[in-house]
């Protein structure tokens, strides 16, 4: 299966809410080279922790141009590095703070959310469908040791909602039916997911969204009922010590239940995220681990290797205790071990990581499992018109895929 994202949904967010600004999205160096000499008083970067390495020649290119001010954001300016490179650096979300130079302000509820699109492709080569991407929630309640959220957006907040619904209703003119929805943790505002699931529905799409266990146990049935096919969770181990370390604060009982109700709903997509690397758990302990995620039976498993970054309490904690000796920015994508392990060198992590995604991830099984779901007990659970969900999936569906282009720029007129 294979979702390349080719834009950048938080520059696309700045551009709907703030139009005066300029975006390139994923340039070529030639192409970045060529706008810079259009002259900028700010030239500003959006970027991850792995992706530093990237940015840092650019950064040189646009002070060469004679940029008036260089400006970093997203996660990964959460680097200590990062303010000695650049003049500003943006936490939490940029449209308001990029609307106060243009004399205006954008508040919190008022951000409207605008079109980004993904094509999801089941075999090689063959363009399946097209995802609509929501991002509906920003920031997060929970104080999960690893996770940068909560410093990186200590205020949590909402999108406006009817810009959403406009949304919805532009992805349903142009043929999507599928959403999925990049929140950390969606549900985490109940009144609102309550009056979006109602949208998703009213408008008849399927989608997918992240949540947490406890949200799970709570709402799956009702969301399901909605339209959700995949809730992909965070599930990160069943050892009750790892997880209480994290503060994750998900009891193991729950994950177990949330995995047979999840089983049990036909068309729904199995999937699961975990993390190998806890600092208790040894190589053989890691693969016991992954044992007991097999036995769940999940279509689809993503394993990570435990990753501090900047500022999140997991950093001080494993820098005090452990040292991290790795800083090489590449390796910071969660498949590196950057930090001295008490019990795995770096090359049994890498071993043991191959072992562990061979152990839990067949690509051949992968594919008939996603046919199966997604297009098999989907049309059978949709009844009368099954036949009509067949058509759509393997006919109509990849047909308008190919009429959608995700990298086309698309904006809405602002909301007064
Ligand atoms: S891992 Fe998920 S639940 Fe935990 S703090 Fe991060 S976003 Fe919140």
């Amino acid at each position: 299966m294979n979702i390349p994202l080719r834009i950048s949904p938080g520059l696309r967010f700045i551009k709907q809410n703030v139009p005066e600004v300029e975006i390139l999205e994923y340039p070529t160096w030639q192409q970045y080279l060529d706008r810079l000499k259009d002259g900028w008083d700010i030239v500003g970067f959006s970027f991850y922790q792995n992706e530093i390495d990237t940015i840092h020649p650019m950064i040189e290119a646009a002070r060469e141009e004679g940029v008036g001010e260089v400006w970093a954001g997203n996660y990964g300016a959460m680097d200590y590095g990062i303010p000695e490179l650049v003049d500003r650096v943006v936490y939490g979300p940029g449209e308001d703070h990029l609307a106060q130079l243009f004399g205006y302000r954008v508040n919190a509820d008022a951000v409207e959310h605008p079109a980004a699109m993904v094509h999801l492709s089941v075999l090689p080569g063959i363009r399946h469908t097209t995802f609509g991407l929501l991002h509906t929630e920003r920031g997060c309640p929970y104080r999960c040791t690893f996770c940068s959220t909560p410093t990186f957006e200590p205020e949590r907040s909402t999108v406006n909602i009817a810009s959403i619904e406009r949304l919805l209703r532009h992805y349903r003119k142009i043929g999507v039916r599928h959403l999925v929805l990049t929140d950390e943790l969606f549900g985490s505002h109940p009144d609102y997911a309550e009056e979006l699931s109602r949208l998703f529905a009213r408008y008849n799409f399927l989608w997918w969204a992240q949540t947490r266990v406890e949200l799970a146990v709570k709402y799956l049935d009702l969301w399901y009922e909605r339209g959700m096919r995949a809730a992909p969770i965070g599930m990160e181990t069943m050892n009750p010590v790892a997880l209480a370390r994290l503060n994750k604060q998900q009891k193991v009982e729950m994950i177990r239940e949330v995995a047979g109700m999840i089983r049990s709903k036909p068309g729904m997509l199995r999937i699961a995220y975990f993390m190998i690397g806890h600092e208790d758990m040894g190589y053989e302990e890691t693969l016991e681990d992954a044992y007991r995620w097999k036995e769940f039976d999940f279509d689809v498993y993503g394993a990570t290797v435990i990753t501090p970054y900047p500022r999140t309490p997991f950093w001080e904690e494993i820098d005090d205790r452990y040292g991290i000796f790795d800083r090489e920015y590449s390796h910071y994508d969660q498949t590196h071990l950057v930090w001295r392990h008490p019990l795995i060198t770096p090359d049994q992590m890498r071993e043991l990581r191959s072992r562990v995604k061979n152990l839990l991830n067949n690509p051949v099984r992968v594919i008939q499992r996603g046919i199966k779901r997604y297009i098999l007990e989907e049309a059978r659970h949709s009844g009368h018109s099954g036949t009509g969900y067949l058509w759509r999936s393997v006919v109509t569906g990849p047909i308008a895929s190919l009429r959608i282009s995700d990298r086309k720029p698309f904006y809405f007129p602002k909301q007064k």
